[in-house]
Parts: C-alpha cells; structure tokens; sequence
C-alpha cells in the first residue's frame, strides 16, 4: 500500500476512535510523545502528548454523545520522506435522544515516521460553522498546496525537536497579525503589540548587532514575503544572534517562515520562532576550530587563503590591499639551541605581534612553520606598510628578548588589479626572497623594488 493511504487510513481511524470514549486512549497510540496541538478547539497551543490528550479529553462534549458517526471529506495527504501533512473534512454526527446533531471539524496533522510507523506530530482542528465550507477554502489545504515543500515538512518536524519560543502568524497583505503564541513566557519570544511590520522593526531592535537588524528587516518586511511568495519561494529559514539580556550572554535564535495564500487571497506569513543556541555555539566552536591554526590562533593555510580571495573580490576598495610574507630567521637555529618548545612560543610570540599591529579588517594566517602572512586592507600607502614592517621586526625582537635576537625577514607586495592570493604570495615571496639573498635577513622590501629598506 502505498504511504499516502496508510497515512489516510491511520488518520482516520484516529478520528473515529477519539470520537468514542471507549477507545479514546487507544486512539492515543498514534500520538507522538513531543506532539503540539494547534487550535485544538480553545485556539491554544500544547505541546506533549499529555497536554493534548487533557485538552482533548475535556473539550467538546461530542464524546458523551450516546452514538456517533463519523464521515470524512476532501482529504488531501501530502508525503515527503518520513514526514506527512494530511487535512481533511470531517462530519461528526452524534445522536442524544430524539437529536441528531452534525458537527462539523477542519482537522489537520503532521506525521513522521521514524522507522516503526507513522506517528502524529503536530494536531490542528477547527470547528466549521453551519454555512457551507468546502476544503478548498480552508488554509490549510492552501498550506499544503503552497507551503507543501519537503523544506517545511522538515522544518516542523524539526522544530518540534527544538525549544519552540513562539508561533505567528500574520495576513501580509493588510500588515496585522492574526495569530500567535509565545511558549513559556521566554524574555527572547516576540512580541506583538501593533501592526506587522511595526513588530518586525522592533523586535528586530533587540539583534546582536546592526548587520543583523538590517538582515532580519529586509527579509521579514511584508513587501519583501510578498515578493518571495510571488516569485514562488514558499519557505525561509533564517538564524540571527539576539543581544543577551540581563548581562547573560546572546543567544541564537532561528526564524523558520512559510508563506501561503488564506482563502481571501491575502498572502500570509506562518513563523516558528526557536532557540538553537547551543546547536549553533558547537557549530561554531567546530568552524572555528577547522579555520584556525591552534597553536597561534590566527588562520591557517587554507582559510587564510579563502578570506583573502573572498576579500579582494567583494570588499576590496580602489587603491586598498597589501600583501606581507613574514619568516622568522634562522628558525631552525631557535630550535636548536633553545628547544622545539621554544620555538613554539617564539611563533606564538610572532602571531601575537601580528594580531596587535593590525586592525580587525586585516587578514592574519600562518601559512605553515615559521611563515605568516597578512593582507592588509587599507590604503596601499607606503610610509604606513614600511612603518608596519619596522614595528612588527621592532616588536618581536623586544618579545622574544631571552632567545638571542629573534628577527624576521618581511616581503611586502601591494595589491594591483587581477591580484588573488596565489599571484599576491609569490610576488612577496619573491620580495622575500630578494631581501635575503641580495640584502641580508632581517628587513623588508618591496616587489618590484631594489632599494629595500633597514
Ligand atoms: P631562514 O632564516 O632562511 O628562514 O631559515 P629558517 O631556519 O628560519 O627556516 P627553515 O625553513 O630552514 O626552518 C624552519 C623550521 O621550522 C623547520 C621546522 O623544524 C621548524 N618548524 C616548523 N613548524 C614548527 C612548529 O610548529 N614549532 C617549532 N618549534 N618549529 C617548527
Ligand atoms: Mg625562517
């Protein structure tokens, strides 16, 4: 059989056995234990099985009925791996007496299955009014048609793994909010006080820093979801650094949005607001670790080859960019005399230099043993990069006072049109190398240039 009927069949059974009270708690069995129930009658949101299944058992008093027949309609089953949607209509019709009432339920669900069958994950009902209602006017069948995409399907499932701050809704099309729960009254949840883009703004306010803000604004602006929606991007999953509050460290948050026309035409924006803090301090701590060379801390070989490209290629401004290869002396004679060990803190010393004589934007690696490299950023002025290379040799050489005269040969190549790291490297090499086959160790010089320096 194939996935979707078995979702359906099971779907259905679990309605039929919610809707007696014998097998009430059997239905239950289709429940995961993480489930969220969505509008479950009251407009509440739940999460966990217990919760829902209280909810459930005390709300609409259908299931004292004497006896009751169900009827389902306009099921639309969506599968994606292991994770479902499913929506349907359903007519409960319950006898008391004499009376024969027909209720009727919009019910939608997630379900995922990993491994040992398909279980319910998220659960959302709405009462139906007496007037016609067809599925095809109900949002969710919209979500499923628009909003359908494995990407979502993941991102709930996801999410209900995840600590779930808040969930939103808002129609784009007149900039309100039409619905939203913030979950365990959490200080990072969003908060709603006027219009759509009015709380975008604000809340926008409280992000790590000012790039973010700016991020976080363009992205989630109404005009902007409208425009992805109409270009046909139906989901967008955003992580953002919220300012920590009350001295504690930031925290990670991330936005996960889909997008779908309601039943009015008006383009609406669902959004899952989720702390992935700790998910996203170890995969920084990992990026970290395969970017920097551990001793020193600077950047290695590799990264500081993609910052520099990258850099010269997107933010390099007209007459910016210099290039320095750095090499320690007689190195191997460090070693030699004072210990491997020692040579290590003469490199660590190095780096240290390095790091406090430039600035931020500066790019700093160790290419490998006694060779470090940086691309400066600023503007190619020559009295700064000789003043930079006299401070750097002037620097080390009063850090590293107990082992003898620690000096460093410097080639400096600046930065000219169609340079990359590649080009830029063997001309300061060359630079370097010139310095000391021609001039002496201990001194810079140009490329390109004969007269070098000290
Ligand atoms: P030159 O003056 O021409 O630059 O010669 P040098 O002795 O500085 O350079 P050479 O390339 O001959 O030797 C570099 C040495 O650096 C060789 C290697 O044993 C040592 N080395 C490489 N990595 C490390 C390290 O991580 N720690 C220590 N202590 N030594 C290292
Ligand atoms: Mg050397």
């Amino acid at each position: 059989m194939q996935d979707t009927e078995i979702i359906k069949g099971s779907f259905c059974s679990f309605i039929e056995k919610l809707c007696n009270l014998e097998t009430f708690d059997e239905a239950f069995e289709l429940v995961d234990e993480d489930a969220v129930g969505m509008g479950i009658g009251t407009g509440e949101f739940v999460i966990g099985k217990e919760k829902l299944y209280q909810l459930m058992k005390n709300s609409p008093s259908v299931f004292s009925a004497e006896e009751s027949a169900v009827e389902f309609d306009n099921a639309v089953v969506r599968c994606y791996d292991n994770c479902a949607f499913i929506c349907m209509l359903i007519l409960l019709h319950v006898r008391n007496g004499e009376n024969v009432i027909t209720h009727r339920f919009a019910h939608s669900a997630q379900m995922r299955n990993d491994g040992d069958g398909w279980k319910i994950v998220m659960l959302q009902a709405t009462p139906l009014g007496d007037e016609s209602h067809s599925m095809e006017e109900y949002p969710y069948s919209v979500t499923a048609e628009c909003g359908g995409s494995y990407k979502v399907q993941e991102m709930l499932a996801k999410v209900m793994h995840h600590s779930l701050l808040g969930v939103y809704e808002a129609d784009l099309t007149n900039d309100i909010w039409k619905r939203w729960h913030n979950f365990n009254e959490s200080e990072y949840a969003f908060r709603i006080t006027g219009s759509y883009e009015k709380d975008i703004f604000a809340n926008a306010e409280t992000s790590a820093d000012d790039e973010t803000r700016l991020r976080l604004i363009q992205t989630f602006s109404a005009s902007n979801l409208i425009r992805l929606y109409n270009s046909e991007k139906f989901d967008l999953c955003e992580e953002f650094e919220v300012k920590g509050r009350n001295g504690h460290d930031n925290v990670w948050m991330s936005v996960n949005a889909f997008l779908y026309k309601d039943r009015f035409d008006h383009v609406t924006v669902q959004f899952y607001l989720v702390d992935i803090d700790d998910n996203k301090r170890e995969e920084l701590r990992l990026k970290k670790i395969s970017e920097t060379d551990l001793m020193t801390g600077i950047y290695n070989r590799d990264t500081f080859m993609h910052k520099t490209d990258r850099y010269i290629e997107e933010e390099l401004l007209p007459g910016c960019g210099a290039f320095f290869m750095i090499d320690i002396d007689n190195f191997k004679s460090i070693n030699d005399t004072y210990g491997h060990s020692a040579g290590d803190e003469v490199i660590t010393a190095v780096a240290r230099v390095l790091k406090s004589t430039f600035r931020k934007a500066d790019i700093i690696g160790r290419l490998g043993g006694d060779e470090f490299a940086v691309f400066y950023t600023g503007k190619k002025i020559e009295d700064i990069l000789t003043s930079k290379a006299e401070f750097i040799e002037k620097e080390v050489l009063d850090s590293c006072k107990g082992f003898n005269n620690v000096t460093l040969s410097i080639g400096i190549a600046l930065c000219g049109k169609g340079d990359n790291f590649e080009s830029l490297y063997e001309k300061a090499d060359r630079a370097l190398y010139d310095r000391k086959k021609n001039y002496g160790k201990n001194g810079y010089c140009f490329f390109g240039d004969n007269t070098p320096e000290i």
